[in-house]
């Protein structure tokens, strides 16, 4: 097997070239990833003449949906290397992070208990723990922005610690951390480790064993699935460990006005009508994903992500935030005249779509003290006409603001 990226782009509809016949070029895939045609004829299909609800129908098209739905959780397991038991469907990444700190925190942490998160952390990782009601405290971040793992063991070794939070990949920076072994380290410690696979999932092979985390979220519409579809994978007597979080229709036993008694998971986790339409597209864009030649790909997205970094030192006054040894996805960088904002403004204007802000990790910014970056990411489809014109677009805002 192997993999031709212009053939793959041609499968993405959104990547077309403009009606004037201009190039579109988008470099935003840690934000949301572009769909191929099969996702996007798929949701077509389960929303038209395949349309029907899960669990509650008796008719045909019923019956087959829900097939079909719980045929999703057994390919999002496949693709986790997990059992398909322990595969709840969220909103996405941010439902399914609140889900383990207001689900499995507020039931099992006491006063007293601490909870450690990286520095990177998105603020899907951060924030959630403070509207649970929970301060982490950081892991500090090295100057190449990757973690300090002196600092983590002392935060470890100075006691309390029953969870760490972590992303595999961070969106800021594009670190990549070593989670198989910050996950053993936290176990040495006694506490549980929760992995956000936001970033990683699209482009790195995940297997919850070789990891070992006990909880993984990941969101569908990075993974070139639909919107509005998430999932967190947690180890099984965590699940039925955890009460519900959400109540409402079919995450029910039993219920009378005297009380509740809750289903099993993941059912207990899924309360109302499920996205379903949206769970069959993740696991169509999982399919299709698993179907490519995945080691192909990843050194295709390396070597463009080489080939971007070779690019991006060429544009005078241009600084890389985030140089840590293992990097990949995103790149973030800042230009001594101009701000992110502008530079955005001005690739915008030749079709060249990039990100420009806090992305979601605050704490990151502060860290390197800038108030915000810009940052462009790749995907499988990312070639190096992309970054040529990146490259070209930046050269660009130099001589406009330079
Ligand atoms: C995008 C992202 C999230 C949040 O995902 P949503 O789809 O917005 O829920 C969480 N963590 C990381 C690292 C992300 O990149």
């Amino acid at each position: 097997m192997s993999f031709d990226p212009e053939a793959i782009r041609s499968e993405f509809p959104g990547l077309a070239e403009l009606r004037d016949g201009r190039p579109y070029t988008y470099l935003d895939s840690a934000a949301t990833a572009h769909k191929p045609r099969c996702v996007i004829e798929r949701v077509a299909e389960l929303l038209g003449p395949a349309y029907g609800t899960v669990h509650r129908g008796l008719y045909r098209r019923a019956a087959q949906m829900t097939e079909r739905y719980e045929q999703a959780r057994r390919t999002v397991a496949r693709f986790l290397d997990a059992d398909p038991g322990e595969i709840v469907f969220t909103a996405g990444c941010t439902d399914a992070l609140n889900l383990v700190a207001h689900g499995w925190g507020r039931a099992h942490l006491r006063p007293g208990d601490r909870i450690l998160v990286s520095g990177m952390e998105h603020h899907a990782g951060l924030v959630s723990w403070h509207t649970a009601g929970f301060k982490p405290e950081p892991i500090p971040l090295r100057d190449d922005g990757s973690l300090d793992l002196e600092a983590y063991d002392r935060l470890l070794a100075a006691g309390g610690v029953k969870l760490v939070g972590c992303v595999h990949i961070s969106n800021a920076l594009g670190t990549i951390n070593p989670v198989a072994e910050l996950a053993r380290r936290a176990h040495a410690a006694g506490a549980l480790f929760c992995l956000d696979a936001a970033q990683s999932a699209p482009h790195l092979p995940l297997s919850v064993r070789a990891l070992g985390c006990d909880f993984l979220a990941f969101a569908g519409h990075k993974v070139y699935g639909p919107t509005g579809i998430g999932v967190l994978w947690a180890r099984r007597e965590l699940l039925e460990a955890m009460p519900p979080w959400r109540g409402g229709g079919e995450m029910i036993e039993r219920v009378s006005f005297a009380g509740t008694t809750y289903a099993a998971p993941p059912a207990r986790f899924e309360a109302g009508t499920p996205p379903f339409v949206e769970a069959i597209g993740l696991a169509t864009a999982l399919e299709w994903l698993m179907a490519q030649d995945r080691a192909a790909i990843l050194a295709h997205e390396r070597a463009i992500y080489d080939y971007a970094e070779r690019r991006l030192a060429e544009v005078p006054g241009l600084r890389r935030i985030g140089t840590a040894p293992e990097r990949g996805g995103a790149l973030s960088f800042v230009l001594a005249c101009a701000h992110p904002a502008d530079i955005a403004a001005v690739l915008d204007a030749q079709h060249i779509a990039i990100r420009a802000g806090h992305h979601c990790a605050q704490p990151v910014m502060e860290r390197f003290r800038v108030s915000a970056t810009a940052r462009a990411s790749i995907a499988l489809y990312t070639t190096r006409a992309d970054i040529d014109r990146l490259h070209d677009g930046l050269q660009t805002c130099v001589r406009l603001f330079g």
